[in-house]
């Protein structure tokens, strides 16, 4: 596999750029157009599979340019079906993602970036600090090496494929890349996945939900609380001490306002035991964002444990009962099931963990 820093990685072109691409060397404007196809649509990873191009044009595409940079270091499969995925990007840092197989659709889970600067105290990636943002083609080569290992090079698959951005990293960090590998994931003649089908989590970068709010072909938005009070979230996630809850809710609520038809928009309140999970920290919840005047859906989270981190889940019966004060104060709760806790590939945990089982394919 390529890995040269100064090769084109061709997977992080639009289709316009892979049509001037393909011009400056001299070849027509379809070719760009096949060889988005067959990165995207056909999803292969090698010139030497694309045989529908002439053979001069493999090699000096070779030479100068690479379909792919990511090469998958292991697998982990969990009793669940969940598959994680470590990865290794061509500068040699880890990158993770998770696939996760549902009855009506499966799920991608991927990072964008490798590592995470922010240093929300209840995960494992905050302990890697940040290694770099992930670049547009890394973010879209995440979910065409998990689609092709969980179904087959180029195979349709047969459920739908939702995409979550909630894997290691901050996305509203990347936000360029991410954006961009939003455009080109969602076209028709690629793996048309349309930002309807996507979901980017952010621990509150003000500025991007802001912006986020001006965009009208975007993904849908979640938001991760961890705490009711500033006081609180200073700790948990110390993000909170640039941008304050007053402040991220605003821009939440002004974010609200701008939701259209089809749009979602949620809270995420991950559950720490005897930490974050009182009847208290429920009602001061509800009242915040009441205060708000944000009605908006809380998926509430049990802590994934963690060595070392210092946490343990909230219990069932805690959850059942932060769930219905938040209900009887008019705020619709869930909560959300892990999945894949036994690889470390559930929410929190990604952390480029080597021990859990690989299941090398
Ligand atoms: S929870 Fe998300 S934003 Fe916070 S440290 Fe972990 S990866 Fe970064």
């Amino acid at each position: 596999m390529v890995a040269a820093v100064e090769k084109t990685h061709l997977t992080g072109l639009t289709p316009a750029e892979l049509v001037s691409f393909a011009e400056q060397l001299g070849e027509p404007a379809y070719r760009g157009r096949q060889i988005f196809a067959a990165l995207h649509q056909r999803r292969l990873q090698s010139f030497a599979e694309m045989t529908d191009l002439p053979k001069e044009l493999r090699v000096t595409l070779e030479t100068i340019s690479a379909p792919s940079t990511l090469t998958i270091e292991s697998r982990y499969l969990s009793a669940d079906g969940t598959r994680r995925y470590l990865m290794k990007t061509y500068d040699n840092l880890p990158a993770e993602t998770v696939f996760i197989p549902e009855e009506r659709r499966d799920t991608i889970c991927f990072s964008s970036q490798s590592g995470c600067p922010l240093q929300c105290s209840f995960c494992l990636t905050a302990q890697l600090g940040l290694l770099r943002s992930l670049t547009a083609g890394e973010i879209v080569e995440q979910i065409i090496i998990a689609l092709n290992d969980a179904y087959g090079v180029g195979e349709t698959p047969p459920r739908g494929t939702n995409l979550v951005g909630m894997g290691a990293g901050e996305p509203f960090l990347a936000f360029e890349s991410l954006i961009k590998a939003l455009r080109i994931m969602a076209e028709p003649k690629g793996l048309h996945i349309v930002p309807n089908r996507v979901t980017v989590s952010t621990a509150g970068i003000v500025p991007r939900i802001r912006e986020l709010a001006t965009i009208s072909y975007r993904p849908h938005l979640a938001v991760s609380l961890g705490a009711p009070t500033d006081e609180q979230r200073d700790v948990l996630m110390p993000i909170n001490k640039k941008w304050p809850l007053a402040e991220l809710l605003a821009a939440c609520k002004d974010f609200e306002r701008s939701l259209k038809r089809g749009e979602r928009f949620t809270f995420e309140y991950v559950m720490l035991d005897g930490v974050n999970d009182s009847d208290e920290h429920a009602r001061q919840l509800a009242n915040l964002l009441n205060r708000h005047d944000l009605r908006v859906k809380v998926n509430l989270i049990p802590h994934n444990p963690a060595e070392p981190l210092p946490y343990q889940p909230s219990s069932r019966r805690r959850v059942e009962s932060f769930k219905s004060i938040l209900e009887s104060k008019g705020i619709p709760a869930f909560v959300r099931r892990p999945r894949g806790q036994d690889i470390f590939a559930a929410c929190g945990q990604l952390a480029a963990r080597r021990e859990a089982n690989p299941a090398h394919a």
